[in-house]
């Protein structure tokens, strides 16, 4: 079990101490399975995600209703694929696989298994169900292609370009035509973006003193999308430099998440005068599209249009050190927790 040991205070970036990892014995039985119309799951990949930051504490009333506050002494609820061992719902058999919230722990009994997804398609790596096939690529998307309403030939802006996300939107705007550049936090970041993603340009913001001048140098006549992954300081820069009718698609803010206060926004008067479309969205309320999503990516990764990249670390015991790694940059790619391999 890797449990939560108690709230964070806001302001504060999480450490490995505020997780312990714990042995002990569950009485998840077969009776218990079958009684209660739960589902018994062998742990194998587990998903470090940023919005488990938010989970670290008191949510604020607007996110209690598709999240809930981490309970400090208990594990950690997560996103995850599993096999089913014993089942007590119609959906699920003994040796089905599947993708949804699980917990950190070598076995979990997963209560409410109808919000889980059976993997039907396993010709793939299992563990692109944390990542490419799994939550954040529905969220690139939904985001890009439901929320951003892209159009061939346009510029393209992504932030925190390298992650689970940001990769596979830079890559769904290449194959559309778009002209896309990314931002990321290190050198072989940057260095995977232009190389191996096909974006056409990259930067490294920590490198970069002058954000407006760097985004003026990348993006001459402007920004027609601006996919944001960050929020604060690098959303602001972003402002004066979308075109008119532009959209602002904010998928996330994880430079605030752990800030006691969020940055200051001087620019949003470019919103009024650009004629720009800010929208925010939730995965959750695309999720009926994920059978489409499948069937547009698989062929595209079977061909080799779309690839991926994955930061792995084995062992639940390690799965601490990678959840804090995500809020300092240091997944390069999906990072991913292996609790078991088979
Ligand atoms: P990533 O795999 O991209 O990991 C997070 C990355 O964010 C880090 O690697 C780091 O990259 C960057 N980062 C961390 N701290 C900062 C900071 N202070 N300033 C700028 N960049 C920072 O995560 P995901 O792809 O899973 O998630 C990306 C975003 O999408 C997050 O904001 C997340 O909350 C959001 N999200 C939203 C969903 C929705 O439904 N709207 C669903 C899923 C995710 P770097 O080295 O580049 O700094």
């Amino acid at each position: 079990q890797d449990i939560f040991r108690d709230f964070i205070a806001n302001g504060a970036f999480p450490t490995e101490s505020d997780m312990q990892v714990t042995e002990s014995t569950i009485e998840l039985t077969r009776a218990i399975a079958e009684g209660s119309s739960g589902v018994l799951v062998k742990n194998l990949y587990l998903s470090c995600d940023p919005y488990m930051r938010n989970c670290m504490g008191e949510l604020p009333d607007s996110a209690q209703s598709y999240i809930a506050s981490f309970q400090p002494g208990s594990p950690i609820p997560g996103y995850g694929v599993a096999r089913v061992l014993e089942s007590g719902h119609p959906n699920f058999k003994k040796g089905d696989l599947v993708w949804g919230i699980t917990g950190w722990e070598e076995y979990s009994l997963i209560t409410a298994p109808e919000s889980c997804f059976k993997i039907e398609h396993t010709d793939v790596p299992l563990s692109y169900y944390t990542g490419l096939l799994g939550m954040p690529g529905m969220t690139a998307y939904a985001g890009f292609f439901e929320v951003s309403s892209p159009k061939k030939g346009e510029t393209v802006f992504i932030s925190a370009a390298a992650g689970a996300v940001g990769q596979l939107v830079g890559q769904f705007a290449k194959l559309l035509g778009c002209y896309v550049v990314g931002s990321a936090g290190s050198r072989e970041k940057v260095d995977l973006l232009k190389n191996k993603l096909g974006f056409d340009d990259a930067f490294n913001y920590k490198e970069e003193q002058d954000l407006d001048a760097v985004l003026k140098r990348c993006f001459p006549e402007g920004i027609d999308v601006y996919f944001d992954n960050v929020g604060g300081r690098m959303l602001d820069a972003v402002l004066p430099n979308m075109k008119l009718h532009g959209r602002i698609t904010v998928c996330g803010m994880i430079s605030q998440y752990s800030l006691e206060q969020p940055e200051g926004m001087y620019n949003l008067m470019n919103i009024l005068l650009k004629r720009v479309r800010m929208q925010g969205f939730l995965v959750f309320d695309y999720y009926h599209l994920y059978p489409k999503f499948l069937e547009t990516v698989l062929p595209q990764i079977k061909e080799g249009k779309i690839v991926y990249v994955e930061d792995i670390v084995e062992g639940l015991e390690n799965g601490p050190a990678a959840l804090v790694g995500v809020f300092y940059g240091r997944n390069v790619g999906k990072q991913v927790v292996v609790v078991s391999r088979e």
